[in-house]
């Protein structure tokens, strides 16, 4: 049964809606725009960039991320490199150094932007550490861009694909395959003998959201920290939200439209076709070709197109769409810079904190029981340490979060609850101590603080479900063809016109701008099947047969 909205055909002149101002959303709308279709992009919240926004609501002065900070994905992702968004105002800024790990001793694991810098600092920490520093650079020298690139394309990545496949022989055939399939902490193991590199590695797949022990956890952390060494950890001066505006700029440049506080209700599907979408307000809006949706798949799925719409296998696959891990995020207005007990060699902007490699499986064991982990990865960032606008000269601003369940199992309680804002308040506090383990004084430093538990997060950007920042767990099972379930694998959906661009979909979480990508090049081309079949094959086919049985003159 289609949807019973009315769209009136000529209600308005877009070719495309798109659902959802976040990156996703918004690069999809600047490709689309740029192959000349007039595109409007409609967002729930009063501001654009989902995830992807910056304030001073800690304290005036103070620049905070709300959300995400820190874009290697960006500056690797040739979808974002293409748009070229520095000729609307972005300028990346960088740390010193992209990331650093403070180690039991007062010594700290650091990526130096030289990897020869890198090599020798872990080197002093273990001898034999360095070349093997080195060789997984060289390594990922041979390797990394492909392996990114077919990680951001469609799946199945072909042409990608076929060149690791001719490179594989020649950089270890079977066993660089099978290293690529290790978890983080075997990776680790067979690589580097000293902790520092270990947990450098651990730290980011961490950080990715990947369990220690999962297979394919290396590969996530691997491709972190090869980033972190050869693009660093670069953010926007001025805050994410630069990124944002500049997204928004290059989009009204070619003609595109970005309308907030319109929160889309429904698609509206007719004949197995969206035609559009119907706000809450209950205007309504016709999309001429396409409906793209920056929305998580169980929102889209079940809820912006019902069941009644799409077929039972999809609803049945859709039971076992698993989210990630909720998150807590606190932000601080310090007056000083963290007063680390140990300096490190070089100022990072990205901070892991976490004893060992040990804890951190550990940690994740405890997340997937439904346990708060007692000491998980605490994420950090040194904003204006990074980019000296975030702050009045002399303080800092910083932020940092750590991963909780999506339900906490209690002891003597047959039901697990949510993390509200009490649990978010305890955990803010134990990030806090964690961080005077390494900082002592940072709470006399705070001038103030906000906490962003996981209904919080949700409230401001509704994708961010119970605090999930990836749109469903990157676990290897919900990745690839399996994302967001066996079946899709690719931003088309059951209903023709109607394409997932969102972070639910391949390749998943991050500021890559690969699932609008992918989400626009399908509407794109199946506009063109549409178009060539209907205005040229069709007529000549019709001509052709309406020929027949004519005589020649
Ligand atoms: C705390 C946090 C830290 C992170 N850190 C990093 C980081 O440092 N680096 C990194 O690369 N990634 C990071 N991420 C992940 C990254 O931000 C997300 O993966 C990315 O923003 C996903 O982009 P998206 O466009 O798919 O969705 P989102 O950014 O979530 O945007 C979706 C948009 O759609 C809107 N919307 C949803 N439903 C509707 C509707 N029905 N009608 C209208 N509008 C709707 C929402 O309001 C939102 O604006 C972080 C995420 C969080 C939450």
């Amino acid at each position: 049964m289609d949807s019973q909205e009315a769209v009136r055909p000529d209600s308005n002149p877009h070719d495309a809606v798109v659902i959802g101002a976040g990156p996703n959303g918004l690069v999809a709308a600047n490709l689309l725009a740029d192959a000349g279709w007039r595109v409007l992009v409609l967002e729930a919240q009063s501001a654009p960039g989902g995830a992807v926004r910056s304030d001073e609501d800690v304290r005036a002065g103070w620049v905070h991320d709300t959300f995400s900070s820190f874009y290697p994905l960006a500056a690797a992702s040739p979808t974002i490199q293409g748009l070229g968004l520095e000729r609307f105002g972005l300028e990346w800024i960088r740390a010193p150094a992209s990331l650093g790990h403070p180690l039991p001793g007062g010594r700290w694991a650091v990526v130096h932007p030289r990897r020869e810098d890198t090599a020798a600092s872990l080197d002093r920490l273990h001898p034999g550490d360095g070349d093997a520093w080195l060789r997984a650079c060289a390594l990922w020298d041979r390797v990394g861009d492909d392996l990114i690139t077919a990680l951001l394309s469609p799946f199945p990545p072909v042409r990608a694909g076929a060149r690791l496949a001719a490179l594989a022989p020649r950089v270890g055939g079977l066993a660089f395959v099978r290293d690529l399939l290790l978890p983080v902490r075997r990776l680790g193991d067979e690589w580097f003998g000293g902790d520092a590199p270990k947990l450098l590695l651990a730290g980011n797949a961490a950080h990715a959201d990947i369990a220690m022990d999962a297979p394919g956890s290396g590969l996530m952390g691997l491709l972190l920290a090869m980033l972190g060494q050869t693009h660093g950890f670069p953010v926007p001066r001025g805050g994410a939200g630069r990124l944002t505006a500049a997204l928004v700029a290059r989009l009204e440049s070619v003609g595109g439209e970005v309308r907030t506080d319109a929160h889309v209700r429904a698609v509206v599907v007719r004949s197995g076709r969206a035609v559009g979408v119907t706000l809450d307000s209950g205007e309504s809006i016709a999309a001429g070709r396409a409906v793209l949706a920056d929305v998580s798949a169980p929102a889209l799925f079940g809820g912006l197109v019902p069941w009644s719409d799409l077929p039972d296998r999809l609803r049945r696959r859709m039971r076992s769409f698993e989210w990630d891990a909720g998150t807590i995020k606190v932000d601080w207005a310090l007056n000083g810079p963290i007063p680390w007990a140990a300096t490190p060699e070089l100022t990072p902007g990205t901070v892991h904190l976490a004893d060992s490699v040990a804890d951190l499986a550990i940690a994740g064991a405890q997340l997937s029981a439904g346990r708060v982990p007692e000491r998980g990865l605490v994420i950090l960032g040194q904003m204006a340490a990074t980019d000296p606008t975030r702050a009045p000269v002399g303080s800092e601003s910083v932020w940092a979060y750590v991963h909780v369940p999506q339900r906490v199992a209690v002891a003597d309680q047959p039901h697990p609850e949510i993390v509200d804002e009490q649990r978010a308040e305890q955990a803010a506090n134990q990030v806090e101590g964690r961080i005077e383990e390494f900082a002592p004084g940072f709470r006399d430093r705070v001038l103030d603080r906000r906490v962003l538990g996981p209904a919080e997060l949700e409230r401001r950007d509704e994708n961010l479900v119970g605090g999930a920042l990836n749109g469903g767990t990157a676990a290897i099972h919900q990745q690839l063809f399996w994302r967001p379930v066996p079946g899709l694998g690719r931003p088309e959906t059951p209903i023709q016109g109607l394409y997932l661009a969102s972070a639910s979909a391949h390749p998943g979480g991050g500021v890559h701008g690969a699932c609008g990508s992918n989400a626009a090049r399908a509407a794109l081309a199946h506009d063109r099947f549409e178009r060539v079949t209907s205005r040229r094959l069709l007529p000549a086919a019709v001509a052709r047969v309406g020929s027949l049985g004519k005589r020649r003159p």
